[in-house]
């Protein structure tokens, strides 16, 4: 098939979908190879996804031990920081050799180094040239911090995730999902939060409910959220750091962490020099097929920047090598994909919020069904967390749109959920389907109350 290539599709970036998309190729019998410029695996295994939820694994026993305590266990305990990110390292570490054992196994030549390409066929790494009839570009993002004075001294999740001491206070800049997941993680495991946001709430693009449910559950806790400003310089003395806020305030803390932004890893690809285009938003400009506008160059995941999740750089990989090495034409959809805020309580939402659905249908033409209750199990924890789940009902078809949640398990629940809306029910089949009691979850099926609005 390579006729005068060295490689039938030469993918550069291991990760989530650049490893997915090489495999599922090689599988049909594709000369392949992938380079990585760090390490195999890429941030969701190594700085993202699975490294954040083993910390918040690790630190949310303290929530259970205090409502352990409700239920008449003497139990205390207090958390080795450092054994607990020792112990997340040994995973991460497996996870990679297991990535590397995945290719090779499949057939995938694995290259360390840094790729650029150099030709609409063509890749320089190391010094050495390779031609492949097809180029993945799967190179991810980046955090990004603004450009104030003493930045250096601020960290990103990169280093949050590697921090071999507990900060006892720290400064988070950022209210999108990876700000409230660490913002969880440091105040279970004992750190005073504060969070500081340019707009007025966190998780901007959620529900409103979700927003204002998750803030008002994150105040119970302690957590300080701070709406409205931003951090215009931050000083260090004697290991500390103070950052001053636009309003003229001033916070210090052991650690300051920025949560402002991720951007596409497309910086020095080489990508100018043969013509493939980035959109507005800086990612790669794909077309459903994830072709960039070079023949022969594709790009899938966080660096097109559009639905930047693991399970979505996944699918579009293996979508392009169904495409281009089975005869299987495949476009990804990327409607009602299902997503989670692993905060603690957890957000599990799906399809269109609120005001979504009423920009498409119109304040008539939608339904809304919500609870708020406290979960069975905080009766006698004595804990004051509250769970909100919430239906979005197309009024004309009875076709439920939306399906959001704060509380414990939210993102398990909306799995499965999440079919229901890809499969298009009804809120009539949501109100056949027998409840499961006790569970929060048969909430979902229970609810007989449009919300007056
Ligand atoms: P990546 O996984 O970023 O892989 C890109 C790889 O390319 C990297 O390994 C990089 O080193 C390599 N590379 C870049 N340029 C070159 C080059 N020129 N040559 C060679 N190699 C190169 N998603 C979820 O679905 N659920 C979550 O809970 C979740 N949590 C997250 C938490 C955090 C803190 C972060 C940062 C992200 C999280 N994400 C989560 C997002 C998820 O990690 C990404 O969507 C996913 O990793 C994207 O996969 P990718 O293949 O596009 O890129």
């Amino acid at each position: 098939m390579t006729g005068a290539y060295d490689y039938d599709l030469f993918t550069i970036g291991a990760g989530s979908g650049g490893v997915a998309g090489t495999r599922r190729a090689a599988s049909y019998g594709a000369r392949t190879a992938i380079a990585e410029e760090w390490r195999f695996g890429g941030t969701c295994v190594l700085r993202g996804c699975v490294p954040k939820k083993l910390l918040i694994y690790g630190t949310h026993f303290a929530h259970e031990m205090a409502d352990a305590r409700g239920y008449g266990w003497e139990v205390d305990g207090n958390l080795d920081w450092s054994k607990l990110v020792a112990a997340k390292n040994r995973e991460t570490d497996r996870l990679e050799g297991i990535y590397r054992n995945l290719l090779s196994g499949a057939g995938v030549e694995a290259i360390a180094g840094r790729a650029r390409i150099i030709g609409p066929n063509a890749v320089e790494i190391g010094g050495r040239r390779i031609t492949s009839k097809y180029i993945l570009i799967a190179a991810g993002g980046r955090p990004e911090r603004p450009d104030i004075p003493g930045i250096e001294y601020s960290i990103t999740s990169n280093e949050a995730l590697d921090l071999q001491e507990l900060p006892r206070r720290i400064v988070i800049v950022g209210g999108g999902f990876i700000a409230v997941e660490f913002a969880g993680i440091f105040r279970a495991a004992g750190a005073s939060v504060t969070i500081v946001i340019r707009g007025e709430k966190i998780l901007r693009g959620f529900d409103e409910d979700i927003r204002d449910h998750l803030t008002a559950e994150l105040l119970k806790q302690g957590i300080s959220i701070n709406p409205g400003v931003s951090v215009t310089r931050i000083d260090r003395s004697a290991g500390r750091k103070r950052a001053t806020l636009s309003d003229g305030r001033e916070m210090d803390a052991d650690t300051i962490m920025f949560a402002t932004g991720r951007v596409p890893n497309t910086r020095d690809l080489g990508l100018e020099s043969v013509g493939v285009h980035l959109d507005k938003s800086g990612g790669i400009a794909v077309d459903e097929w994830q072709k960039t506008t070079v023949a022969g160059i594709y790009a899938i995941g966080d660096v097109t920047n559009r639905i930047n999740l693991t399970p979505v750089a996944i699918a579009e990989g293996r979508a392009l090598a169904e495409t281009l090495f089975n005869s299987n034409p495949t476009s990804m959809d990327h409607t009602d994909v299902p997503s989670a805020v692993f905060s603690q309580p957890p957000v599990g939402t799906v399809g269109l919020s609120e005001l979504e659905a009423i920009r498409l249908y119109g304040v008539e033409g939608v339904d809304v069904y919500k609870a708020t209750f406290r979960p069975m199990k905080h009766t006698i924890s004595g804990r004051d967390e509250r769970t909100m789940m919430k239906l979005i009902v197309e009024s004309a078809t009875g076709r439920v749109r939306g399906v959001h949640m704060v509380g414990a398990d939210a993102p398990e629940i909306i799995q499965g959920v999440a079919i229901a809306v890809k499969a298009g029910l009804t809120k009539k089949a949501f109100d056949r389907t027998v409840a499961i009691h006790p569970t929060a979850a048969e909430e979902f099926v229970l609810m007989r109350d449009k919300l007056k609005r």
